[in-house]
């Protein structure tokens, strides 16, 4: 049976379009599907300073140039949604809601998505004051007042970003310290326009003519309310693996993240993951390159 392709990717984040990259090189033919834009968690990031040899980028720039390589070596991309994958065994049959494409290897770099707080006015004020999405949406809020809620690495970064935008940043977390790494909390504190509300969950998001005005948050110490007049909200309290659309193969851990060993191959012949989608110690662009590379040398020395 001929097959569309000898390898599908599904997902064009740093992961991987790092497997289209290597498998292109080696002359593999692939396909890789977007549903959104290429790029991934890093088209919402601000910064990027911790990948080697680049001292300072933009995430949305490090996207563009990563995906001009993959079209320059020739990989096959669509932008459509994958539905479904169903495994033959000899080949796999990829379901999207355009087309089906066959092919012998699958590489799953689906990535994941911002968690959302579930609290009263979060739905209601999304991209009317709430934002997941610094690099995205901070501009609109220049010289406004915002909050930024999560105490990890990307909320630290992004308040940092907007602390260069706005008026005054308020950065909520739930514990009594933040647990980013230490460089980006020094940078933080510097910061004269930023106010920490450590102890503190947000409750509610109020508005006024279909805008965000306030955040509603209880602090667990000292169990008082407060109110917090803002333009802007940006949720960074983590990510949940995107992976709904393969739980009939049953190949995720308890948390929904993919299994995977040390050449990314995951419990079924020939299905690969790679980067932020599977369950590994650290999520960063250097291990999602990483991992790119690794699962397409493993499709390269099979040809
Ligand atoms: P994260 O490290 O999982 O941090 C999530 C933050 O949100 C934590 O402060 C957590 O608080 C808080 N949180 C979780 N659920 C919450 C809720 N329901 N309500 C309020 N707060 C909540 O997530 P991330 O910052 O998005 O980072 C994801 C991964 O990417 C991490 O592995 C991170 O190291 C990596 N990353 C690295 C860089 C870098 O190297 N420069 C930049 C960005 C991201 P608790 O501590 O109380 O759980």
């Amino acid at each position: 049976m001929k097959l569309d392709f000898n390898t599908i990717i599904i997902g064009a984040g740093v992961a991987g379009m790092t497997s289209a990259i290597y498998l292109r090189r080696a002359e593999v033919t692939c396909l890789l599907i977007e549903q959104e834009m290429p790029g991934g968690q890093i088209t919402r990031t601000s910064t990027i300073e911790n990948y080697p040899g680049i001292k300072s980028i933009t995430g949305p720039d490090l996207a563009v140039d990563m995906f001009s390589q993959v079209q320059e070596l020739g990989a096959n991309v669509i932008f459509t949604k994958v539905e479904k994958i169903i495994d033959q065994e000899e080949y796999k049959i990829i379901h999207t809601s355009t087309k089906d494409y066959t092919c012998k290897h699958v590489i799953i770099a689906t990535g994941r998505s911002p968690r959302k707080l579930m609290i009263e006015g979060e739905e209601k004020y999304t991209n009317r004051g709430i934002s997941y999405c610094a690099i995205c949406d901070g501009p609109l809020y220049k010289k406004k007042e915002v909050a930024v809620i999560g105490g990890g690495n990307s909320a630290v970064e992004e308040a940092i970003y907007l602390s260069n935008i706005c008026t005054h940043v308020t950065l909520i977390h739930r514990k009594d310290r933040l647990t980013a790494q230490k460089n980006l909390i020094n940078r933080l504190l510097e910061r004269p326009n930023v106010t920490i509300e450590y102890h503190s969950t947000a409750t509610e998001f109020m508005g006024e003519d279909g805008h965000l005005t306030t955040i509603k948050i209880h602090n667990t110490e000292t169990k008082k309310e407060k109110q917090i007049a803002i333009s802007g909200c940006f949720i960074y309290i983590g990510q949940i693996p995107n992976t709904a659309f393969l739980k009939d193969l049953n190949i995720c851990n308890e948390h929904g993240y993919v299994k995977t060993n040390h050449l990314q191959e995951t419990p079924i012949d020939n299905i690969f993951a790679v980067g932020d989608v599977t369950s590994k110690e650290l999520y960063q662009i250097v291990t999602a390159t990483s991992d790119g590379a690794i699962a397409a040398n493993a499709i390269i020395n099979r040809q």
